[in-house]
This record gives C-alpha cells, sequence and structure tokens, in this order.
C-alpha cells in the first residue's frame, strides 16, 4: 500500500466500522504501511546475572542495539521467544503493560529488583495471533528474564513496546520452525523478533564443574556448539531438528529442549537468502552456549 491508499483508509475507517461486524473489522496494524524488513536475532542469554553485568557478552549485545540505531532502524515493538516461558498451545501475551518477572531464585537482591518498564503492544500481538490459527491471545504473562535480561543491553531505555510468544512444550521441534514461518510479514511491520535461548544448555553440568571452581568450556559443548553453527552456515536448519543425530555431544547439550527451540523460531524466519551474521560466541561456565546471531540486515 503506498502512502496515499493509506492515510486514504485511515479517513476510512469511521465509516466503514459502521458497516461492518466487529470481526471484520480491519487492524490498525493491518492497516499500517510495511516498514523496511526488520531484522531477526538469536540471543544466548545464559546466566540472569547478565542483566546487572559488564562482561564481553553484555557489551556485544549493547554493540548490537547501538547499531539499530545507527541506521536508524527503531523497531515498531519486540517480539520475544523465551526459553521460560513453556505452555501447552501456543500463546501471545496481549498485556498492554508486561511486569518483569523474576522468574529464579538465589540471586543478589539487586536482580530481583531490576525493571525493565517497557509497554506492551496489544495491537501487533493481536496481530501476530491473526498470523496463525495455532496461537492464541493470553494477558497471563510479563516478561520473563529470557526477555528483560537481554533487552536491558540491547535497548536499555526500554522505550519500544515488548510482547513475548510462548513455546509449545508438546509439540515436536519440527513445529517451531513452521510456526516461526507464519510470523515473517510481522518483520515487515516493523517487529524485532527476538528467540531467546541457548544452543549448549546443561546447568546440571555445568554447575558441577563450577563447584570445582573450574570454568573451562566441556569439550561436548564446544563440538555441538561448532556443529550448530556450521548447519546454520549450510542452511541445513532441518538437521537441526534432529540434533540428537550429532552424537553423544547432542544429549549432552540438549538434555531437555528449552533452550534449544528459541532458535529454530530465529532459523524458521530466515529468508533463502538472508545473511545470518554470527555476532557473538562463547561456551561459558563450562557448558553453555553464549552464541547470538542475527538473520537479515
Ligand atoms: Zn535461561
Amino acid at each position: 500500500m503506498d502512502r496515499k491508499t493509506f492515510l486514504k483508509s485511515l479517513a476510512l475507517l469511521p465509516l466503514v466500522t459502521c458497516n461492518m461486524k466487529l470481526q471484520e473489522f480491519p487492524s490498525i496494524a493491518n492497516a499500517l504501511p510495511n516498514t523496511e524488513k526488520m531484522p531477526v536475532l538469536f540471543v544466548g542469554h545464559g546466566s540472569p546475572m547478565n542483566a546487572l553485568e559488564d562482561n564481553a557478552f553484555t557489551r556485544s549485545l549493547r554493540k548490537l542495539g547501538e547499531q539499530f540505531k545507527q541506521e536508524g532502524k527503531k523497531p515498531a515493538a519486540i517480539l520475544v521467544v523465551s526459553a521460560h516461558w513453556l505452555t501447552r498451545g501456543s500463546y501471545v501475551n496481549i498485556a498492554p503493560k508486561p511486569e518483569t518477572i523474576h522468574d529464579f531464585g538465589g540471586f543478589p537482591k539487586e536482580l530481583f529488583e531490576a525493571q525493565y518498564p517497557a509497554a506492551g503492544s496489544p495491537e501487533l500481538a493481536k496481530e501476530t495471533a491473526k498470523r496463525s490459527a495455532l496461537i492464541q491471545e493470553t494477558d497471563d504473562w510479563g516478561l520473563d528474564h529470557g526477555a528483560w535480561t537481554i533487552l536491558m543491553h540491547l535497548f536499555p531505555e526500554a522505550d519500544i513496546p515488548v510482547f513475548q510468544l510462548s513455546i509449545d512444550y508438546y509439540q515436536p521441534l519440527q513445529y517451531h520452525l513452521d510456526l516461526a514461518a507464519q510470523l515473517n510479514a510481522l518483520r515487515e511491520k516493523g517487529v524485532l523478533i527476538i528467540g531467546s535461548g541457548n544452543i549448549v544448555h546443561n546447568l546440571r553440568l555445568s554447575m558441577e564443574r563450577l563447584r570445582n571452581g573450574d570454568t573451562r568450556p566441556f569439550d561436548w559443548a564446544v563440538e555441538f556448539d561448532t556443529w550448530v553453527s556450521e548447519k546454520i552456515a549450510g542452511r541445513d536448519f532441518q538437521s537441526l531438528v534432529t540434533y540428537e543425530k550429532a552424537g553423544e555431544s547432542g544429549k549432552l547439550s540438549v538434555p531437555t529442549p528449552d533452550h534449544y527451540i528459541p532458535m529454530l523460531y530465529s532459523l524458521g524466519l530466515a529468508g533463502e537468502k538472508e545473511e545470518i551474521k554470527q555476532a557473538y560466541e562463547e561456551v561459558a561456565l563450562g557448558g553453555i552456549s553464549m552464541r547470538t546471531f542475527q538473520v537479515g540486515a
């Protein structure tokens, strides 16, 4: 739609409402003109303490956020698919003011006091639900730490509306890759979609090693992280759905798929010819991959 048609359609809206049933009323988001296509991110979020820390990983997030600014790409809203919102069925949060959820225990008081006061985006969240019959609306969520701990560095001003899409934990991995593809048009409405998890995430073995004061990465963690990055570079996303084929390193790196699934959303949104740029890589705390990448420019 060009600008003139768009303005005309806005002027017609009050008239249109009189003659339409509510469900036929086009959402304002639908009426919004398409923007330049937003890139997609996958962020390896790691420890919630990253929210408060200044380290190589958090500096890389700040740099990414700065790049958006320098390129004049301010998202209309941010949609996060976080490893920490697992549900039966796929839900999108339409809350206008999502609260900062401190969904962890045993961390210092400052972390429980941290707030990310971004607004929600009921309009774009509803638009997201319209993209797929598999997505239902809810207002029963806020921003979990998979979202706010990284956004505090990417967009510290918290002036961009944020909403989340849950992970249906009862579905096979292919479901997530396919559902993501249905959300691609949101990128043209100015929505920055971020998958937030960790490609390698074995907390139990990492903690065991840390208790002995050892932070060296496990060999299997490096092996699997490298295997995944090679599959991404070769655009072989199908192999990532059947990651068990990577052997023992896959089983140890992904003991449960909660932190792995957000990556499938980021990849499912990648156009055939879109570049995938690695933004950060590190295997931290023994068995947590902090690999972060950007899809598209
Ligand atoms: Zn996590």
